[in-house]
């Protein structure tokens, strides 16, 4: 049965500590079934792990974001890799290239990235990829590593064109966030552009809430916002668009999508 799928969640952020099963509870009752926690270091990674080991409904990512780069070194790819060993560790990373804050060297970014990349391909599991402000070398390293990782979700996609083309060549998905709703939207790729067997959505919370939440902490229940946005620009079916999400995420992610969220699990 197709249900709302959030792929890409900071589920275990400081900012759920103090009403994650309220936050769990809203989301079900929103109809959202899944969600992908996602890990951006070694500590975030196990907070992940836990939360979707606790949680039918949740699964988790291992990775190091690259804000994180400078923490890699050569004993982390042995760490993820323990972590990557539990049925309900579906992916590697966050990980990519953010050449606009670039809170780690660049070089050390590019270095953290082919070492995830590397493990993806040889763990043969997607990888989570964010990109900003770094199209060139980003889109290099896709088709460096298309065909060897099995696939790859690029998250947040801001519609940039190098990246859509570099993407399209390796069988990337596109997830879009509240990014879509924002009244500065305006993508070099129109959303209509995605084929819809490469589509994902997700919230990125608790960061880029979705108009009319936008200025408050984000949340896995305002998924049907960036729904019925996103159904409404590529001028499709919101119905549509769920069934086509919850079965693209199924095939990146893989059976552990097919877990749903307890409705009544956790009211408070
Ligand atoms: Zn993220």
């Amino acid at each position: 049965m197709p249900a709302l799928v959030d792929a890409h969640c900071h589920l275990g952020d400081a900012a759920f500590d103090g009403d994650r099963p309220a936050v769990l509870a809203r989301a079900a009752a929103a109809g959202v079934g899944h969600v992908v926690v996602i890990g951006e270091s070694l500590a975030g990674s196990a907070r992940a792990a836990t939360l979707a080991r606790e949680h039918a409904g949740l699964s988790a990512t291992a990775g190091v974001h690259p804000h994180e780069a400078a923490a890699w070194d050569e004993t982390t790819p042995g760490k993820l890799r323990e972590l990557l060993d539990a049925p309900e560790l579906v992916a590697v990373g966050e990980t990519g290239l953010d050449y606009h804050y670039d809170h780690a060297p660049r070089a050390l970014q590019r270095a953290a990235f082919e070492g995830q990349l590397a493990l993806a391909a040889d763990l043969n599991k997607p990888i989570v990829i964010h990109a900003r402000d770094a199209d060139e070398d980003m889109a290099a390293l896709l088709r460096d590593w298309g065909g060897r990782v099995p696939a790859f979700v690029l998250h947040s996609f801001a519609g940039s064109r190098a990246l859509f083309t570099a993407g399209m060549d390796v069988g990337a998905y596109f997830s879009f966030s509240g990014m879509i709703t924002f009244k500065n939207w305006r993508p070099e790729v129109p959303a209509s552009q995605c084929p819809e067997d490469r589509l994902l959505v997700e919230t990125d919370a608790p960061y880029l809430a979705p108009v009319p939440h936008r200025g408050h902490r984000n949340e896995p229940a305002f998924v049907p916002d960036i729904v019925t946005a996103l159904a409404r620009q590529r001028g499709m079916a919101p119905d549509a668009l769920v069934r086509h999400t919850f079965e693209n995420a199924s095939r990146v992610f893989g059976r552990r999508l097919l877990t749903q969220l307890a409705p009544r699990e956790n009211t408070a």
